[in-house]
């Protein structure tokens, strides 16, 4: 069904989400180390990453730190229950969600499941029928069908989560979108994901974006309730 890319150093639970993918038909292959990891994840291209964040080289941040120059290709982290910044500086860095260890296998498909249905879900929304083909706003430049970003005419890499949020946001101005609907039509409502989730994918999509002064101040805090992207650049 799906390539996935397993990054693992526990030989032993590294086989075991593998012989689990495999069942349900999934074509995996296996790192066991950073630098393997982000060649692999440039070289097999891979439709998902599964990545735990201690590894020898270094670790899954750094990897996700380093894929995310190039690749918008979704993680899903693994993280230890001790370690409670990971999940946050994971986020930041990119990564699209976290899984805490221990998990079950069906924990494990469920969230690999609901994370390629969100990034299927965006590709089918970029039927032209369906909405505009571009989308612009004051130095923005949003390229529906290549999904394409550009301010001020430098590319941004976005992740899949990021581009789905602003094409949402910028696609219709002016209009105030709730965090929860913002985690269903975005997440699909599926999965357990925060409210600190989606700041956290807003605040970094602002820094993408440029920062204070440039197109990232385009999205706006609506207090209390969620965001909205500004109606004061109409295209
Ligand atoms: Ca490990």
């Amino acid at each position: 069904m799906s390539r996935i890319l397993v990054v693992e150093d526990e030989l032993e639970l590294a086989n075991l989400i593998r012989r689990d993918l495999q069942h349900v038909g999934h074509q995996v292959t296996l790192a066991h180390d950073g630098p393997s990891a982000v060649r692999a994840a440039v070289a097999d291209d891979p439709e998902l990453i599964v990545l735990d964040v201690m590894l020898p080289g270094f670790d899954g941040l750094e990897v996700t730190r380093r894929i995310r120059q190039t690749r918008s290709t979704p993680i899903l982290m693994l993280t230890a229950r001790s370690t409670e910044l990971d999940k946050v500086v994971g986020l930041e860095l990119g990564a699209d969600d976290y899984l805490t260890k221990p998990f079950s296998m069906r924990e494990l498909q469920a969230r690999i499941g609901a994370i390629l249905r969100r990034s299927d879900a965006i590709r089918r929304q970029s039927r032209p029928a369906e909405t505009e083909d571009l989308i612009r706003a004051a130095g923005l430049t949003i390229d529906v069908l290549a999904h394409e970003v550009r301010s001020d005419g430098v590319p941004v890499a976005l992740t899949a989560t990021e581009f789905s949020l602003l094409r949402l946001l910028a696609g219709n101005p002016g209009r105030v979108f709730s965090r929860e609907f913002l985690l269903e039509e975005v997440w699909g409502g599926e999965v357990a994901v925060f409210d600190r989730t989606i700041d956290s994918h807003i605040q970094r999509l602002r820094k993408k974006l440029g920062g204070p002064g440039s197109a990232g101040d385009l999205i706006e805090t609506v207090w209390g309730v969620g965001y909205r992207f500004s109606s004061r650049t109409s295209p």
